[in-house]
C-alpha cells in the first residue's frame, strides 16, 4: 500500500489511459499511460497541444495508483506529458512503481536535467530537431544519464532535420551507448523518404512509425 503521504502529494494530470506503446523498444506492449499536464516547450508540430498548459486537474498519487490498479495493474507504466519532469511529485510516483516491480518508462523532452531520475527508469529522451523551433533547449548534458536500455528520439520533418540528426548522432557517438530512434513528423514527411535516407547512409538507428497513429490517427488509444 502507498504511504499516507501519497494522499497529500498531487500531480496535474491531463489524462490516463491504457494503450499499446507506440514507439521504441517496447512498441506494441499494453501499458498504463499517465500524461502529466504542462510543458516548458512549444514545439511547432506538437501532437499533444492539449497537455502543453497546466490544467489544474490534480490527482493525488494514491488516486493515480488506484487508477493503475483498476486498469489491470499492468506491469508497464509510461509517464509522459507535456513535460513530466516539471512536477516534482513524479519522483515518488516513479519510485513507487519501481518498488512494485513495474517497468517504468519516462518520456521527456530532454530540456530538464535527468540527474535525479532513478537509473532503473527507461528514459525516452527527445533531441529537438531544428524544425521544431526548440533546438536551443536541447540539454546535451543529459546524454551522460542514458545507457543501453534508454532511448534518444529524433522526430524529423524535412531533409534539414535529417542532416542535423545525422551530425548529432556521430558527434556524440549516440549508438555506442544508447538506442537511437528516428521517426517522421506524422503527416509532414513521407515515411518512405526518411527510410530511404536512413538506408542510403546505413545510419545505425532504428527507423520507426508511431504505431498508435497508424492504428488510431491522432487518438492515443482505443
Ligand atoms: S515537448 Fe512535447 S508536449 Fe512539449 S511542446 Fe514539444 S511536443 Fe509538445
Amino acid at each position: 500500500m502507498p504511504s499516507s503521504e501519497f494522499n497529500l502529494l498531487t500531480l496535474d494530470v491531463a489524462e490516463t489511459f491504457v494503450s499499446l506503446q507506440g514507439e521504441g523498444a517496447h512498441v506494441g506492449l499494453p501499458m498504463f499511460f499517465i500524461r502529466l499536464a504542462g510543458c516548458n516547450l512549444r514545439c511547432r508540430w506538437c501532437d499533444t497541444v492539449y497537455a502543453q498548459r497546466p490544467l489544474k486537474r490534480f490527482l493525488t498519487l494514491s488516486q493515480l495508483i488506484s487508477l493503475w490498479e483498476q486498469n489491470g495493474a499492468l506491469k508497464y507504466v509510461q509517464i509522459t506529458g507535456g513535460e513530466p519532469l516539471l512536477q516534482k511529485n513524479v519522483y515518488p510516483l516513479m519510485e513507487f512503481f519501481l518498488k512494485k516491480g513495474v517497468k517504468v518508462l519516462l518520456e521527456t523532452n530532454g530540456s530538464l536535467s535527468l540527474e535525479k531520475v532513478p537509473r532503473e527508469v527507461v528514459k525516452i529522451m527527445d533531441l529537438k530537431t531544428p524544425s521544431s523551433g526548440m533546438e536551443k533547449y536541447n540539454n546535451f548534458k543529459n546524454l551522460a544519464f542514458l545507457n543501453g536500455k534508454d532511448e534518444v528520439k529524433f522526430v524529423i520533418a524535412d531533409r534539414n532535420d535529417y542532416l542535423w540528426t545525422k551530425k548529432i548522432i556521430f558527434s556524440f557517438y549516440l549508438p555506442v551507448f544508447t538506442n537511437v530512434l528516428v521517426s517522421p513528423v506524422f503527416g509532414r514527411l513521407d515515411p518512405r523518404e526518411l527510410a530511404a535516407w536512413v538506408l542510403e547512409d546505413r545510419l545505425p538507428v532504428r527507423f520507426q512509425l508511431q504505431l498508435h497513429k497508424v492504428l488510431w490517427g491522432d487518438r492515443p488509444g482505443v
